[in-house]
């Protein structure tokens, strides 16, 4: 399949091809029409197989579809089109990032809200306005009670990784939160696990949701990629290593190697040339 067949916006397929993406995922492939055509969904999908962008593409498309709202909010209040509530700070900041990347062209606002950070950047960030708010529950309500956050012109919901969500304790804080949500919104769930606990959430805060389930690949995520170099002999083999350990991009690494005796040698081989090295 293609992502063209799953009729995206152009400004989107054109953010797909620069992430050199050549073709939707399962998850992606399923989930993509149905939040298209509108549907609350439930997804079984865990990290690594594209299940954010199983998301942020329609959210986006929904956003494109009526203009984004650029600018500030009404009256230094965010009022967001599109939530997204995850477990964690890493997991939202995940997700802003993506939606960042695949709606630049948009210029989509995305305000990325969690506990642990300072107030003053958020509050600016808000007051700048937000089509699409990606937050952890705790903060997102310390934000609404402040009065710095208005649902009332929500449209779609997501609780991205809700198992995890549930068993950190946020269940009070998901449904306070999508009562303030107007009732003809969309919402949208992830979960690595459909027990009964998420079965009752989604029963509450879901109508006529589709059930999308796609199998863990056992096989590497998609963003690891693996490469196999062939070495001529050892310093051929060390000159590889140190060009790929050279990479700007590179800025932790795990090196695996036979020996004990080999890694300390390694080790302090690194060492030598300046990187912070340590044998295990
Ligand atoms: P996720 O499961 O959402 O955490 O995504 C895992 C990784 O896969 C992320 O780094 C995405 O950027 C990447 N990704 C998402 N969709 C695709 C796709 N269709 N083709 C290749 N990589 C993708």
């Amino acid at each position: 399949m293609k992502f063209e067949e799953l009729k995206l916006a152009p400004e989107l397929l054109a953010a797909l091809t620069t992430c050199g993406y050549t073709e939707p995922t399962p998850i992606q492939a399923q989930a993509i029409p149905q939040l298209l055509a509108g549907r609350d969904l439930i997804g079984s999908a865990q990290t690594g197989t594209g299940k954010t962008a199983a998301f942020v593409l329609p959210a986006l498309q929904r956003l494109a579809a009526s203009g984004v709202r650029a600018g500030a909010g009404r009256h230094g209040v965010a009022t967001p089109r599109i939530l997204v509530l995850a477990p964690t700070r890493e997991l939202a900041q995940q997700v802003a990032e993506q939606a960042l990347r695949y709606g630049r062209s948009l210029r989509v606002s995305t305000v990325c809200i969690y506990g642990g950070a300072p107030y003053p950047v958020q509050n600016r960030d808000l007051a700048r306005g937000a089509d699409i708010i990606v937050a952890t529950p705790g903060r997102l309500i310390d934000h609404l009670e402040r009065g710095r956050i208005d649902l009332s012109a929500l449209e779609m919901l997501v609780l991205d990784e809700a198992d995890r969500m549930l068993d950190m304790g946020f269940v009070d804080d998901v449904e306070r939160i999508a009562a303030l949500a107007p009732k003809s919104r969309q919402t949208v769930l992830f979960s690595a696990t459909f027990d009964t606990a998420i079965a009752r959430l989604s029963a509450r805060l879901m109508r006529d949701a589709v059930r999308i389930e796609v199998e863990s690949d056992k096989s590497a995520p998609l963003a690891i990629e693996q490469r196999v170099h062939f070495a001529d002999d050892h310093s051929h083999k060390h000159r590889i290593l140190d060009y790929l350990l050279a990479d700007v991009a590179m800025t932790q690494s795990i090196v695996f190697i036979a020996t004990k005796r080999d890694a300390e040698s390694l080790a302090q081989r690194l060492q030598g040339e300046g990187h912070a090295a340590a044998a295990l």
